[in-house]
């Protein structure tokens, strides 16, 4: 082939490429696409052309069989795999788990997918926020490099007679109040962790619970991933970010600061002496029920490693909170370490 020959199909290359990549920037269906440049076919996952120097970045699925051969080329390359599951509505919450996933060099999979199985039958499932378009645009703005989101019959598609179940961590919080939610939640977990092997998977603690139940399970069953806590995410004036925040009027966003402001409330009285977590709980309940129209879910203290009873506060311990406002129930918590602060004290 002569040169001339050689850089015109590469130029034709180069222009079919911006043309794909235009087309992913606005609706990438991934089956759709076929590339082929200089006469090979190129795998339309395939992260960087060299020929064109163009990077594809976005990739985004709803089958699992597609999805295992983007991670098995992605292995095959050296890199690892770090999950993040969520069900989106994407916030920055769920985008400072990207963060930190990115953080580690790995090759990222953000999943989206609004899980009934851990949804009551009288819980939001239907109502839950969803908007795909919106949350791919902001996965690829913070460098997702696949999107997985699958149907409920990609998910499930034959009854379900195998479950996942983390006894006794499921038992207690959000566990008591919502009755095989942790079992819907640890279940699909498992999925996504099968179908994606990752190396890391990361979690907010947001959902406190829902991070120690992940961590037991990967703890018990011998899985081969690093699970990876990350701090929450808040709104300027605390309020903890959630993609049920859209819910809320905007009385009832105002009145569920009362939430963080709580939390604020227990560090600083564990601060001042006291010891006791039944009367923290109770100081907490009053201070909820005067100051907002917020119906208490639960308001607990308990063991920050295992949620065991606490009865005097020595070990770190996690303060949770559950309070609907409206039809919206919101959870907060904050973990303490009465060492920390003691330390604090000294420094002061
Ligand atoms: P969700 O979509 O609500 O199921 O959440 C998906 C993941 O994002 C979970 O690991 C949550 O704990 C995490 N997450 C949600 N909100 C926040 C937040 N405000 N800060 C940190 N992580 C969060």
């Amino acid at each position: 082939m002569s040169e001339g020959s050689f850089i015109k199909k590469e130029l034709y290359a180069k222009v079919k490429l911006v043309e794909l990549i235009k087309r992913i920037n606005t609706r990438y269906r991934y089956k759709d696409i076929e590339l082929w440049i200089l006469g090979s076919k190129v795998e339309p996952w395939t992260s960087s052309i060299d020929l064109g120097r163009v990077e594809i970045d976005l990739k985004r699925t709803s089958h699992i069989s597609e999805l295992r051969e983007i991670l098995a080329i992605e292995r095959s390359r050296g890199r690892k795999i770090a999950l993040i599951p969520t069900m989106g509505y994407l916030h920055q919450g769920h985008l400072a788990l990207v963060e930190r996933a990115k953080q580690t060099g790995a090759f990222t999979v953000l999943s989206i997918f609004v899980n009934p199985l851990q949804f009551g039958p009288h819980e939001d499932y239907s109502s839950y926020p969803r908007d795909l378009e919106r949350d791919a645009h902001l996965a690829e703005v913070a460098g997702v490099d696949v999107l997985f989101h699958p149907t409920s019959e990609e998910m499930y598609p034959w009854p379900m007679v195998t479950y996942v179940e983390v006894c006794q961590l499921d038992r207690v919080l959000c566990g008591a109040k919502r009755p095989g939610h942790f079992r819907g939640v640890a279940t699909v977990v498992s999925k996504l962790f099968h179908i994606v092997q990752p190396d890391s998977a990361f979690f907010g603690q947001k959902d406190y619970q829902q991070y120690l139940i992940i961590q037991r399970m990967v703890r018990d069953l011998n899985l081969p991933i690093e699970v990876c806590p990350v701090p929450i995410v808040r709104e300027q004036d605390g309020l903890a970010l959630s993609s049920r925040n859209v819910f809320l009027t905007a009385e009832q966003r105002q009145e569920a600061l009362i939430l963080s402001q709580s939390l604020d409330e227990a560090e600083k009285i564990l601060r001042a002496g006291e010891r006791s977590a039944r009367l923290l709980e109770t100081h907490l309940r009053e201070k909820i029920s005067r100051g907002s129209q917020g119906m208490i879910d639960y308001v607990e203290i308990r063991d920050a490693q295992d949620l065991s009873e606490v009865i005097n506060i020595e070990r770190p311990v996690l303060v949770a909170l559950a309070v609907r406002f409206g039809s919206t129930r919101l959870i907060d918590n904050k973990v303490l370490e009465v060492e920390s602060l003691v330390e604090n004290d000294d420094e002061i």
